[in-house]
C-alpha cells in the first residue's frame, strides 16, 4: 500500500484552493480524500467517506463549529471543497442523547443543520464522523482489510494483526446504530487510532489530514503484510483449474456475450421493441481467469459481497455459468440453453432471498430488478451487466476487486462475508438506493446502434441522433480522424462510443467490428447500413470494373452488414432492426447515374427481402431514401455535375423539391430514428427529399 502523501502536492492544494477562499484545513481534506479516492485498492466508485471539523460563518457572519463531511453523490477521487457540505456540529452531536433515530429522521436532522440549504445530503456516516473528537476522520473499504474481516473468526484475526491500536467492532448497520457503538468503543479506549468494522471496512482518525491518512495507509499495509505472510505461494484452495476446461476463442467469447445479453433481457411491452435490455461489459485477466477457472468456483463465488456497500452495484451473488462445451455441436447454441436455464434458476433463488428478507425484516418492500449484474464464464472471464455502459463498468470494477479479496481471504483462511439476510437490509435500504439515482431513461438507453459510414454527413448525424436518444454507439468508417470526432461528440452526450476503422466491403473486417461491439457492449440492437459513394456515367460507357466496384460498396456491403447483424440478432433472441440508406435514385434515377442508381434500387429490394425473411425472429428492416443532401457524397464536383444534369444551378438543385427547402443530414438522421421507433413498421421506404412525387414509393 503506497503512501502517496507528498508535501509539495499538499502545499499546491492549499495554494490552489486558498486562492478560491477555501481554508487550509478544508484544502488538505480535499487533498487526502483524493489520494484515497484515487487508489482503487482503498475505495471504488463513490465508496468510503471522509470529514474534517472546522469553522464556518453563518448568515450573520459569526463563526460556528461545523463538520465538513463527504456529500452523497460525490466520488472521493474527484471531490472538490463543495463536495463537503458543512453541518453545524453542536446540534448533530446532541443527537447522541436520542435513543432511536429513523433513517428519515437522521437525514432530516442533518439537512436541517446544513449551513447551505442547497448542499448535497451529508454522508450516511456523518453522525459517526461528528461524534468522534478527532479533527480528521477517514473511512475506506480497502481490499486487504476486507480479506481479514471476512473470515470465520475475524475479531481474532484483527487482534493478531492490529493489536490494541484499533478498536474492533462487529457488523452493525451503518448510520445511527453504527455511530452509537463506534463512539462507545472509542470511549472505552480513547487511545485507539481507528476502528475496524467486521464485514465492512476501516476508519482511521487524526489531528491532521496527514496523520489520519498515514494511519489508514499503515493499517492497510499491516493487513497486506499479514495476508502475504500467511499466504502459501500459488493458487488458494479450490482454485485448481477444473479438469478438461475448454478455453473458447475470442470469436466464441464475443458470441457468448450476445447469448448472455439475450438471456438477461426480459419481455416488457412498455420497453422499446418490447424488450427490457441490458448492457454487458466483458473483461478478463490472469487473476480473473484463475478465479473463474477454479474447480470450486460455484462455492467461493457464491458466498456474497466483500462489503455491504457493493450489493447495490453487483447484487449479492454472480451468475456462474458452466464452461462452453465444444462437443455439443454449436457450443453457442448449447450455451444459449444452459444460460437461459441458469438465469431462470438465479431468478427463483433471488425471489426466495427477497421473500425471506421481507419476512425477516417484517417490512413490505417492492422487489428490485432481480437480474444478475456479474456473470462468470469459466475459461473466459467476467461479464458485468448494467442499465448503461457506466453501470456495467462499475459492477465490473467492483467485482474484479472482489475476486482479489476472495482469493486473498481463501489463501489466509476461508472467505466468510456477511450473511444474505443481513445484506438484504442493505440492498433494500432507501439511503443506499438513493445513491443509484432514478433519472428517467431515454428511449434508446440500454440499446446499441452500429452505424457504417459514421465519420461524416448522414452517418455522423445519425450517430449523434441515436446518441441523443440514449443509444450506445459502434461507429464504422475508413476515416479514423472523422470517427474520433463523432465519438467525442457522442460521449459528450453521455453514451459510450467505440470506433472501428473498417472497409465495409471486407466481410472479415465487418465480422471483426461486430465482435468488438459484442465485447464492449454485449451486442447490437440497431444497425444503420449507410456507407456509400457515387459512381456516375452513361450505362454503355461505364467501365464494367467501375460498375462492379459500385455494386461492391453500394449493394454487397449492405448485405454483408445486414447478414452479420442478423446472426447477432438471432443469438440475442430479442429482435433487432436494420436501417438502410438507400437513395431516391432507387425509384427515380437521374441521367448518367446508373452505376449508383442500380445498386441502390437493389438495396431497396434487399431491405424488403430481409423484412420478409427475418420478421419471424422480430427483425424489422426499413430504408430511408434521401435526396440532394449536401454531404461529402457530393464532393469533387459531383454536386455541380448533378445540378448540370438536371439543368439547374447548385442552389436550385439543392432546394429543387416541393417544399423548396434544402434537406440536411440531421433531417435524414431524424427519419432513421423515427423508423427505429416505429415498432410496427417493416419493409418501408421513407423519403427524405423535401417532396418529389416522381420519386415517391409505389
Ligand atoms: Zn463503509
Amino acid at each position: 500500500m503506497e503512501n502517496r502523501w507528498n508535501d509539495a502536492d499538499a502545499q499546491a492544494a492549499v495554494t490552489h484552493y486558498g486562492a478560491r477562499g477555501v481554508s487550509e484545513t478544508l484544502a488538505l481534506r480535499v487533498y487526502t480524500s483524493r489520494l484515497i479516492g484515487g487508489d482503487p485498492a482503498l475505495v471504488l466508485h463513490g465508496g468510503g467517506n471522509t470529514s474534517v471539523k472546522g469553522q464556518a460563518c453563518d448568515a450573520r457572519g459569526d463563526p460556528v463549529p461545523v463538520l465538513y463531511v463527504k456529500g452523497s453523490g460525490w466520488d472521493l477521487a474527484s471531490i472538490e471543497p463543495q463536495g463537503f457540505p458543512a453541518v453545524r456540529l453542536e446540534p448533530i452531536r446532541a443527537l447522541r442523547g436520542v435513543r432511536q433515530l429513523s433513517d428519515e429522521a437522521m437525514v432530516n436532522a442533518l439537512r436541517t443543520h446544513l449551513l447551505d440549504a442547497s448542499a448535497p445530503n451529508p454522508s450516511v456516516e456523518a453522525l459517526l464522523h461528528a461524534y468522534l473528537p478527532h479533527r480528521f476522520v477517514d473511512h475506506t473499504h480497502a481490499d486487504a482489510i476486507l480479506a481479514l474481516v471476512d473470515q470465520p473468526e475475524p475479531e481474532a484475526c484483527c487482534r493478531e494483526v492490529f493489536g490494541e491500536r484499533l478498536a474492533v467492532l462487529p457488523f452493525v448497520f451503518p448510520g445511527f446504530p453504527l455511530a452509537a457503538i463506534a463512539m462507545e468503543a472509542f470511549e472505552r479506549d480513547p487511545e485507539v487510532e481507528g476502528i475496524v468494522l467486521i464485514n465492512h471496512g476501516l476508519f482511521t482518525f487524526g489531528e491532521t489530514a496527514r496523520e489520519s491518512y498515514q494511519r489508514m495507509i499503515r493499517y492497510v499495509q499491516l493487513a497486506e503484510d499479514a495476508l502475504a505472510q500467511a499466504t502459501p505461494a500459488g493458487r488458494p484452495r479450490g482454485f485448481q483449474v477444473r479438469e478438461n476446461l475448454y478455453v473458447p476463442s475470442s470469436e466464441e467469447v464475443a458470441g457468448a456475450a450476445t447469448v448472455i445479453r439475450g438471456a438477461l433481457a426480459t419481455q416488457d411491452e412498455n420497453a422499446p421493441g418490447g424488450w427490457r435490455r441490458t448492457l454487458l461489459h466483458y473483461r478478463t485477466s490472469e487473476a480473473i481467469r484463475a478465479f473463474v477457472d477454479g474447480s470450486g468456483l460455484r462455492d467461493y463465488a457464491r458466498r456474497g459481497v466483500a462489503t455491504p456497500d457493493h450489493i447495490i452495484r453487483t447484487k449479492n451473488l454472480p451468475l456462474v455459468l458452466p464452461p462452453l462445451e465444444p462437443d455439443h455441436g454449436d457450443p453457442l447454441a448449447h450455451l444459449s440453453d444452459v444460460c437461459r436455464a441458469a438465469v431462470t434458476s438465479y431468478l427463483s433463488d433471488y425471489r426466495a432471498y427477497f421473500q425471506a428478507g421481507v419476512r425477516n425484516s417484517g417490512q413490505d418492500k417492492v422487489m428490485l430488478d432481480p437480474m444478475p449484474r456479474v456473470i462468470l464464464l469459466p475459461g473466459a472471464g467476467l461479464f458485468a451487466a448494467g442499465a448503461s455502459e457506466n453501470a456495467a463498468r462499475i459492477a465490473g470494477d467492483i467485482y474484479e476487486h472482489t475476486i482479489g479479496v476472495i482469493a486473498d481471504a481463501e489463501r489466509f483462511g476461508r472467505y466468510t462475508p456477511l450473511d444474505a439476510l443481513r445484506l438484504f437490509e442493505m440492498e433494500y435500504w432507501s439511503l443506499e438506493q438513493a445513491k443509484l439515482g432514478s433519472a428517467a431513461e431515454k428511449p434508446f438507453a440500454r440499446q446499441v446502434a452500429l452505424i457504417t459510414g459514421a465519420a461524416s454527413g448522414i452517418g455522423a448525424a445519425t450517430a449523434l441522433a441515436f446518441a441523443r436518444e440514449g443509444a450506445h454507439l459502434v461507429l464504422l468508417d475508413r476515416d479514423e480522424a472523422g470517427l474520433a470526432e463523432v465519438a467525442r461528440a457522442a460521449e459528450g452526450r453521455g453514451v459510450g462510443a467505440v470506433t472501428v476503422s473498417c472497409d465495409v466491403t471486407d466481410a472479415e473486417a465487418v465480422e471483426a467490428a461486430f465482435r468488438q461491439a459484442a465485447l464492449r457492449f454485449g451486442g447490437l440492437d440497431v444497425v444503420v447500413s449507410n456507407a456509400g459513394r457515387i459512381w456516375q456515367g452513361a450505362m454503355a460507357e461505364v467501365e464494367p470494373a467501375a460498375l462492379r466496384e459500385s455494386f461492391e460498396l453500394n449493394f454487397f456491403a449492405h448485405h454483408t452488414v445486414a447478414a452479420t447483424a442478423v446472426r447477432c440478432f438471432r443469438r440475442q433472441g430479442t429482435g433487432g432492426q436494420l436501417l438502410f440508406s438507400a437513395s431516391k435514385s432507387a425509384f427515380n434515377p437521374g441521367a448518367k447515374l446508373g452505376p449508383y442508381a442500380l445498386p441502390k434500387a437493389a438495396v431497396v429490394a434487399l431491405m424488403k427481402q430481409y423484412a420478409l425473411d427475418y420478421a419471424d425472429i422480430g427483425v424489422r428492416s426499413n430504408a430511408v431514401n434521401a435526396d440532394r443532401v449536401p454531404t461529402a457524397l457530393f464532393g469533387e464536383g459531383v454536386l455541380e455535375e448533378r445540378a448540370r444534369a438536371r439543368g439547374l444551378s447548385v442552389e436550385g438543385y439543392l432546394s429543387g423539391n416541393l417544399l423548396g427547402r434544402v434537406v440536411r443530414p440531421q433531417d435524414v438522421a431524424d427519419a432513421m430514428v423515427m423508423l427505429a421507433r416505429a415498432e410496427r413498421t417493416t419493409g418501408a421506404v421513407l423519403p427524405v427529399d423535401g417532396g418529389n412525387i416522381a420519386a415517391a414509393p409505389r
